[in-house]
């Protein structure tokens, strides 16, 4: 079993398995089996274990390193909730450098959809429930929440809106250390939780969706709750947790790899 993984994509899995186990030659590692007598990052000379290098680095994250992964995830995230929706059509257009996408409900209805009837989030989910759903994503950090909804400052990293049945959710991506992803949902709920109430308060239905997929490639349940909401379910559910965990994954074996670069060019 253990030689069969080996061979199979040599070099994602030896990272995946390495990863988890810690049993990758990281300064930290190095030291503790006595290759090297110095442990600093290469980076911020801070010691270098997999989760500082992964995602504690001052320095990396300074350089935008971090936000790359992140950016990854999210690109693959969006991918993931078009690519195939069967009920759901997209339409992409490009406005103020933004990635805009209009999800258009398609004209002939899906099997077992009832037309011009609202189902109940718990049904069908959200997306379902209405054919005017505008979709924005903050790529470029360049997001601004729709004024029509509420005055922010927040950029939640994705955005879909419902003008007609005022309807608003916000998805906001983490891509933590595996440990810290209840500690980072915490995070963004609270960070979102006024910006939500503002929304409810103009009588906008809104749904914050903090979700966390480790950066190592483990998905947090929060993915899972999230797709089922918007009405993901299934087999699509499925490969978009799966996608995402990939995503991460092969984002951080790249900064792995590229520890050791003190510049960071992409
Ligand atoms: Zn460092």
């Amino acid at each position: 079993m253990a030689k069969e993984l080996w061979s199979w994509e040599p070099l994602r899995t030896q990272f995946l398995l390495k990863s988890v186990y810690d049993l990758l030659p990281t300064p930290a590692n190095l030291k503790r089996w006595g290759k090297e007598s110095e442990e600093k990052c290469a980076l911020c000379a801070k010691r270098g274990t997999l989760s500082h290098l992964l995602t504690g680095c001052a320095i990396a994250l300074g350089q935008g390193r971090y936000r790359w992964r992140h950016d990854r995830v999210l690109l693959n995230s969006v991918g993931s909730h078009t690519r195939g929706q069967e009920r759901v059509q997209m339409s992409g257009r490009k406005q103020r450098s933004l990635r805009f996408v209009d999800f258009v409900k398609e004209g002939t209805g899906g099997k077992g959809q009832r037309r011009g009837k609202r189902a109940p989030d718990e049904g069908l989910g959200i997306l379902p429930t209405a054919g005017d759903w505008v979709l924005q994503v903050d790529l470029d950090k360049k997001l601004i929440f729709p004024a029509e909804i509420a005055v922010t400052n927040l950029r939640p990293d994705v955005v879909i809106w419902s003008a007609k049945t005022r309807q608003v959710v916000m998805i906001e991506l983490t891509v933590p250390w595996e440990d810290r992803m209840e500690e980072a949902y915490e995070r963004k709920a609270e960070r979102y939780s006024n910006l939500k109430q503002t929304c409810t308060e103009k009588r906008w239905k809104a749904w914050c969706f903090p979700v966390e997929v480790g950066c190592r490639g483990f998905v947090s349940q929060s993915v899972w709750r999230m797709l089922g909401a918007l009405g993901i379910k299934g087999r699509m559910r499925k490969e978009a947790t799966k996608n995402l965990a990939e995503a991460a994954e092969s984002a951080s074996r790249w900064l792995w790899l590229k520890r050791n670069e003190t510049t960071w060019t992409i």
